[in-house]
């Protein structure tokens, strides 16, 4: 496994360390502590909030995001549907029913038509949870005016964002909620982490409750509530600040990456995913599209790679085409909803969605990859081609 070429492994500096010792110095071992302060300032500031809760996941972050934005049982939530299973599984946590909004092609996520069609359909929705795929903002001002024109709460995942901009302000900052996960293939990492972030405090302040079990201020353990255990760790928080220290230079790292990609495969029927002209991606992971019609599939070359040792990884199945959420509305105005009974159509064609996860493939996108591992890869994909 050691000359593996990871699809994004963690990229430790040192400053993790310091903070570590420090923790195990002045015995602050415990959910709670200097770090965790620290670490939740730091994050604030960094991308222009004013709260924040460290939590141990960005999925902790997302249930308790969701339990904010008052979703009940058999409430309906909007959900971006070609995205990991993390950002929509919270809705269930709480009782509620996602109905999947199909992406647009300008930058894989949210089609802010298709939100629109949803609440024509459902104009009670109070809830919309928007991600941004593989560090690439969606529409952010069009799905937050959509949502505001009908009092919706919104909540953006930018897991994989973190650093991102879109017109120079920073992604998880543009809904009411907003998550970052530091997950071990993250652009940052704390081994597992996350962070809730709100300009809202007493919506940070209850988080904060909620994720230490619930404790009513009282002498002996009562509770009023059901409480969760949920708050990061000081070690982990530790490791987050150290991390952060070092963001634009991964976030660079990751921009290169993309740039030699674009470069070596131009030449080939092939597209890489698509953004904004006024947004400015992390570049999380580095995609391709292959060109409609073109006799090469995404898992063929997968399989050449990985026959080189080489991680690359499918497109994340759309939520619609899990079978764990089959029979979950699903809004599409490109798609014609084939095998789906209770899709809201109005295209003809494939939806949006499946027909990015048909022809598209994440790429390695390591940081600690060298030009020359890069090079062997951008061949490979080209003997593919031949
Ligand atoms: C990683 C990820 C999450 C979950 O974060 P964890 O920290 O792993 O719980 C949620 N949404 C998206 C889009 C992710 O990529």
């Amino acid at each position: 496994m050691s000359n593996r070429i990871f699809l994004s492994s963690p990229t430790m500096h040192g400053d993790e360390q310091k903070f570590i010792t420090e923790a195990f110095e002045t015995n602050w071992i415990a959910p709670l502590g200097p770090n965790v302060d620290g670490f939740e300032r730091e994050i604030a500031e960094y991308v222009g909030i004013r709260h924040a809760a460290a939590l141990v996941s960005g999925t902790s972050a997302l249930h308790l995001a969701v339990k904010l934005a008052g979703v009940k049982r058999g409430n309906v939530v909007f959900c971006s549907d070609l995205t990991f299973s993390a950002t929509v599984n919270p809705v269930s946590y709480e009782g509620g029913v996602q109905v999947f909004i199909d992406s647009e092609r300008d930058t894989w996520n949210m089609d802010p038509k298709a939100l629109e069609k949803a609440f024509e359909k459902y104009p009670d929705c109070k809830c919309v949870i928007v991600v941004n795929l593989y560090g690439v903002p969606a529409k952010l001002d069009e799905i937050r005016s959509i949502c505001d024109a009908h009092g919706a709460t919104l909540i953006e995942d930018a897991a994989e964002s973190l650093s991102a901009t879109y017109e120079g302000k920073q992604t998880g900052t543009f809904g009411k909620y907003g998550i970052f996960s530091f997950n071990g293939n993250k652009i940052i990492t704390t081994s597992g982490g996350g962070m809730l972030v709100s300009d809202d405090e007493a919506g940070i302040k209850k988080a904060r409750f909620w994720s230490t079990q619930s404790r009513d201020p009282a002498p002996w353990y009562q509770h009023s509530e059901i409480g969760y255990n949920y708050r990061m760790s000081n070690i982990v928080a530790g490791i987050g600040r150290g991390q952060l220290l070092h963001i634009e230079e991964h976030r660079n790292l990751k921009e290169k990456i993309y740039r030699r990609y674009e470069e070596g495969l131009k030449s080939l029927p092939l597209k890489m995913n698509p953004y904004l002209e006024y947004s400015k991606p992390n570049f999380w992971l580095s995609c391709i599209l292959i060109d409609r019609g073109v006799n090469v599939t995404p898992e063929q070359i997968r399989l050449k790679l990985e026959d080189a040792n080489i991680e690359a990884r499918p497109i994340w199945k759309p939520m619609h085409m899990q079978p764990i959420y089959r029979t979950n509305p699903f809004v599409t105005v490109e798609g014609n909803g084939r095998g789906r009974t209770n899709a809201y159509i109005k295209g003809s064609g494939i939806d949006v969605g499946a027909d990015i996860f048909r022809r598209g493939l994440c790429l390695p996108s390591d940081n600690k990859m060298t030009e020359e591992q890069q090079d062997r890869i951008i061949e490979i994909i080209h003997r593919c081609f031949l």
